[in-house]
């Protein structure tokens, strides 16, 4: 394991300020401010090569450099981690909340920014109070406000919390939530950058990618990107959850496999029961299967292999697990979540997880994958039929964001991996996985609620 966001999280009490100093915290603060230009340290975020770890994996340095010269502009940290298995940052900001607020004061001096958000998901409880502590113990301490460490440079910080919506967690949805509007996706462009809060520009980083920014200062942009592979550099947070022995946050150098992931790092499968699958980069991505698992983690890899990183969750099902009911609740996840501005979304989600339900519940007719498939072709025209599905699929879209095609490939992916166990739930009007188990159509129902 190779630990750099995470060193201090088993720490006592590392969330206090004073604790996060003796533990050599905002020391790269004052070499920014002191001993460096805006420009210089931008230039060792663009050294570092470090790519945005919220799931598109743009490089940070080339989107700084998109801002126009126009003022004022804005650094806005999302914070509204909501991707179903993914829980890295929730976990760096309640046990390391000032790593964020520093590398948010470094990242909006390199940006020339003298307001910044942090939008936390209105969930994250403990994470909010704790983020708001350590704001306010940060203008106590002169680390935010006026002529920050002496010098001229200001900022202030404002901790706003979400009310709940999985869509605020896309960025131009963000904007508008944090501007008071619906939390409603934008169509782009125009991109943040060039045109985002109040219509001015705006950057929009991760809590991870920001995360990191202190330690590229204090280490160097080139020592960072020493770390991981020639297009992935750095360390990478991966949230391993389902049907393994450890599941939990595990941060690794990017190019580490799933095998040694889920092997080393999760103890293997639960129960030693065999893998069935892997969702690799949170629910909106291709699933692998056990061939997959020596693909390297690292973003051009896995978009070789079909899939994505995305925001680095991994979630192992066993061989236990019914295909059709984990599409269905995946999908469901986003039918819940669709904001309704684009009729494929609103209405396409919806009846993929009414025919998914159907299907599931032992009532599924002998068409319904193909219709299963032709609704999601109406939010994802190149959706194939057959085969292994690909993330490449999913493009173009007739929607506004990706949250449609999220719930395609959450259908698509394992009804094309598994179509027989599909069409066996189809014939017997039961689910194969649950006979032997005494668990009935009923009991699936009831907890489903
Ligand atoms: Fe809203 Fe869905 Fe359209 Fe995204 S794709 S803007 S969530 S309706």
């Amino acid at each position: 394991m190779t630990e750099v966001l995470l060193t201090r999280i088993s720490e006592p009490e590392a969330w206090r300020i004073d604790r996060y100093k003796e533990l050599g915290g905002y020391e790269a603060l004052a070499k920014a401010l002191k001993s460096m230009t805006p420009e210089e340290v931008a230039e060792e975020v663009k050294t570092s090569e470090i790519r945005g770890r919220g799931g598109a994996g743009f490089p940070t340095g080339v989107k700084w450099g998109f801002l126009p010269d126009v003022y004022p502009r804005y650094l806005v940290i999302n914070a509204d981690e909501g991707e179903p298995g993914t829980f890295k940052d929730r976990e760096l900001i309640e046990f390391d909340p000032h790593q964020l607020v520093e590398g948010t004061i470094i990242a909006a001096y390199a940006l020339k920014v003298n307001w910044s958000a942090i939008y936390i998901r209105g969930e994250m409880v403990l994470g909010a109070a704790r983020l708001e502590n350590a704001v306010r113990d940060a203008y106590g301490a002169g680390y935010l406000g006026k002529n920050i460490l002496g010098t001229e440079f200001d900022l202030d910080i404002v901790v706003h919390r979400g009310a709940g919506a999985y869509i605020c967690g896309e960025e131009t949805a963000l904007l508008s939530s944090l501007e008071g509007q619906r939390g409603e996706p934008r169509l782009k462009p125009p991109f943040p950058a060039v045109e985002g809060l109040y219509a001015k520009p705006t950057i929009v980083n991760n809590v991870e990618t920001i995360s990191a920014v202190p330690h590229i200062v204090n280490k160097g942009g080139a020592w960072y990107a020493s770390l991981g592979t020639e297009k992935s550099r750095g360390t990478k947070i991966f949230s391993l959850s389902g049907h393994v022995n450890r599941p939990g946050n595990y941060e690794v150098e990017l190019g580490t496999t799933f095998r040694s992931l889920i092997d080393d790092y999760g103890l293997g499968v639960r129960g030693g029961n065999k893998l069935k699958a892997v969702i690799p980069g949170g629910a909106s991505s291709v699933w692998f299967v056990e061939e997959d698992l020596d693909t390297p983690l690292d973003f051009d890899a896995i978009a070789a292999a079909g899939s994505m990183l995305g925001s680095g969750a991994v979630i192992v099902m066993d061989e236990t697990t019914c295909a059709v009911r984990a599409a269905a609740r995946l999908v469901k996840f986003f039918s819940h979540e669709s904001c309704g501005q684009c009729t494929p979304c609103r209405e396409g989600c919806a009846w993929m997880y009414k025919i998914l339900t159907r299907i599931e519940e032992g009532a599924g007719r002998s068409e319904d994958l193909d219709l299963l498939l032709s609704v999601g072709s109406g939010i994802t025209p190149a959706l194939k039929t057959e085969g292994r599905m690909a993330m490449s699929e999913v493009l173009p879209y007739t929607t506004i964001c990706v949250l449609g095609p999220s719930a395609v490939t959450a259908m698509a992916a394992p009804l094309r991996l598994f179509r027989e166990e599909f069409e066996e739930h189809i014939r017997l009007g039961a689910c194969p996985k649950a006979a032997g188990t005494g668990i009935t159509t009923q009991d699936r129902k009831a907890s489903r609620g």
